[in-house]
């Protein structure tokens, strides 16, 4: 069946996304056929698209979602038609309609609504299994989150200050610092302005952080570095500013023998448990109250160009969303 979405024929800027529709088929062995509430953006869907992390052509974007469940192939017995999902990590959520492998869904609670739950998963994984698993903070750590008003920054941030941690976020503009602090960011560097690590040591009396969490890459790969105190860790998780070149592990003892770890989600996932236990913290968490999600744009699927445009341009803020 024909169903509305986002796709590329070939890698390049937000130009290459076509809005346009693709053939659906029924859904296989362990198959979800998922009717799409709202699609999740993330930074990863721009690497794919400009070549930066290859995918077959061609291919539909968007790795993650919720829905309601429209049909279910053999074999599956823990999800019916009529449930409420989200998933991550599933290629094709740019789209109306789209397959979800029973292993990647997870059921959304009654009191979250699609939005939220959209908004949460994939960003949210990420940023629980950076504080509890890569480097699980402790109680009093100092944490330094690039980005702090980003999607998994904002995420970060209250992960950290919930396990005890003092947080220290750079952020470009005086909007987004007014929302690390809201996420409970103790400390604010403008890093448009000054020389952040050079803060984040006056910050720490000379000591520097326990662990730095770097999804914007190159441009502060060395601000981080500079910013681990002895034996820490630097979190390299992503490239927003550009692929980080290769890393002579010489600096690494330079440094102070700190650790140089370079994670993805998919490693963190590995078992249905691992994913049940994040997900079920997660939303858990955003049904008390207790982690807040903010939708920083909810665009029209046909509108996904401007979304990347608008994500690539360092204009947003939190999660953004795209409506079928
Ligand atoms: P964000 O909402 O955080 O957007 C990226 C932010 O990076 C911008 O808002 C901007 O914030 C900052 N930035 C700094 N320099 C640049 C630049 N040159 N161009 C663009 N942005 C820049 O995106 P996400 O939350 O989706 O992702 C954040 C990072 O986490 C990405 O690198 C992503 O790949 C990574 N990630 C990694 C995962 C993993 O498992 N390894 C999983 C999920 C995400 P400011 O204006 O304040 O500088």
């Amino acid at each position: 069946m024909p169903t509305p979405a986002v796709r590329i024929q070939r890698t390049g800027g937000p130009e290459v996304l076509e809005f346009t529709e693709v053939e659906i088929g029924e859904p296989g062995p362990g198959q979800l056929l998922v009717e799409v509430a709202a699609a999740g953006v993330n930074y990863i869907d721009t690497y794919q698209r400009g070549g930066l992390y290859p995918v077959d052509l061609p291919f539909v974007l968007g790795l993650e979602g919720a829905g309601r469940v429209t049909a279910v192939g053999e074999g599956v017995t823990e999800f019916a038609a009529g449930d409420r999902v989200a998933w991550q990590g599933v290629p094709g959520s740019y789209a109306g309609r789209t397959l979800v492998p029973a292993s990647s869904a997870v059921r959304v609670p009654e009191n979250v609504t699609d939005d939220i739950a959209a908004a949460t998963l994939l960003q949210g994984i990420t940023a629980h299994y950076l504080v509890s698993s890569t480097y699980p903070v402790q109680e009093g750590d100092a944490v330094l989150v690039h980005a702090a008003a980003g999607g998994v920054g904002l995420l970060l941030t209250q992960l950290a200050k919930a396990k005890g941690a003092r947080v220290i976020g750079t952020v470009s503009t005086e909007e987004k610092e007014q929302l690390a602090r809201e996420a409970g960011a103790d400390e604010v560097i403008r890093y448009d302005q000054v020389d952040f690590a050079e803060a984040t040591r006056k910050l720490t009396d000379g000591e520097g952080v326990a662990v730095v969490y770097d999804g914007v890459g190159k441009s502060t790969v060395d601000g981080s570095m500079a910013s681990v105190r002895r034996r820490g860790m630097l979190v390299l998780f992503g490239n927003a500013s550009g692929a980080v070149p290769p890393v002579d592990p010489l600096r690494l003892n330079a440094a102070g023998s700190i650790f140089l770890t370079r994670p993805k989600t998919l490693d963190y996932t590995a078992t249905r448990e691992e994913l049940d236990w994040r997900a079920g913290e997660l939303f858990d968490a955003v049904a008390e109250g207790s982690l807040k999600i903010r939708i920083g744009g909810t665009y029209p699927l046909a509108d996904a160009r401007q979304s990347h445009e608008d994500l690539q341009g360092r204009r947003t803020t939190g999660k953004l969303l795209l409506r079928p």
